[in-house]
């Protein structure tokens, strides 16, 4: 086994933070606290905090955003306390210690490679189905991230058209208007639930509904699913991944990634032999061990 790394995953609201020891499928000594969002001071001072108890171990951290590969500069437009920061290195001199940085849906993809879900694939496009649509790719076993860090961003693109209000035709938070990120993850599923029905329900209600047939929300998944599917086709056709894993809230809801493997399947040119999209087998904790492997 290598050694221990003290790994993190930064999300809009709370750091986690453990140690964890590749080989091990288990993180260790787990803590976790608000994410000092707006402020670059509080955010070191969080990290000096709660590294301190652990003075030799390097620092992984997967953060809800990107890390240019070239510069070292993060975009996090939910965590403005780090967006335009070179965060390694800002961290590297506070805490006196080695520090990566990567995205969070490539820490899932990494961390299912690794040590779940997706153990023994060499190609895999991870995906992160939460408050966003998130995606990171592996190919012959190795993290491609790509120019600024945007490979695996799946979510973003024109692709839903403007149809005269007869498609949920939104502005995405990148400028443009059809992104999949606008209805393919949570929020979206709520979004597109209020598009077509004029209802406002939360996610966890839109399904329950829907897993009882009620119409309206039968829906709105069929309409999520159709969408979402024909997306993930054209991705895993460009990319040759044999397995997507599929992390964030909804990834909870087996019946819906059950619904959404048949719908991919139906619309790929390779049949695969065994499920292609699965459920994470590492939950919440897949940011952190994904981010022990960066290199
Ligand atoms: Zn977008």
């Amino acid at each position: 086994m290598s050694d221990p790394i003290l790994c993190a995953d930064v999300g809009g609201s709370f750091i986690s933070m453990g140690v964890f020891t590749p080989g091990s499928a288990l993180v260790r000594e787990k803590q976790k606290r608000p994410t000092p969002t707006q402020d670059l001071e509080a955010f070191i001072n969080a990290f000096r905090e709660m590294s301190a108890p652990y003075p030799n171990l390097p620092l992984h951290i997967a953060i809800a955003g990107l890390s240019d590969p070239e510069t070292g500069l993060c975009k996090a437009a939910n965590i403005k306390a780090i967006n335009g920061i070179k965060l390694r290195e800002v961290l590297e001199k506070s805490l006196s210690r080695p520090v990566r940085v990567g995205n969070d849906a490539d820490c899932f993809a990494l961390a299912e490679a690794r040590e779940g879900a997706a153990k023994g694939h060499s190609n895999i496009f991870g995906i992160i189905l939460g408050t966003g649509t998130g995606g990171g790719l592996i190919l012959n076993d190795k993290l491609i991230v790509g120019r600024g860090g945007y490979t695996g961003e799946w979510g973003h693109g024109p692709f839903i058209q403007d149809m005269q209000g007869k498609t949920p035709y939104f502005q995405c938070g990148c400028g443009l208007y059809g992104c999949l990120e606008t209805i393919g993850n949570a929020r979206g599923l709520e979004h597109l639930h209020h598009w077509h029905s004029k209802e406002s329900l939360n996610s966890f209600d839109i399904l329950s509904n829907a897993h009882r047939n009620e119409p309206a929300a039968s829906k709105t998944v069929s309409l999520f699913i159709s969408y979402l599917s024909s997306a993930l086709a054209v991705a895993v056709n460009i990319t040759g991944a044999s397995i997507v894993p599929v992390g964030g809230g909804l990834s909870n809801d087996k019946a819906l990634i059950k619904m959404l493997d048949e719908e991919v399947n139906r619309k790929l040119l390779y049949v695969p032999h065994s499920a292609l999209v699965v459920p994470t087998q590492l939950g919440g904790d897949a940011g952190m061990i994904g981010a022990s492997y960066l290199s």
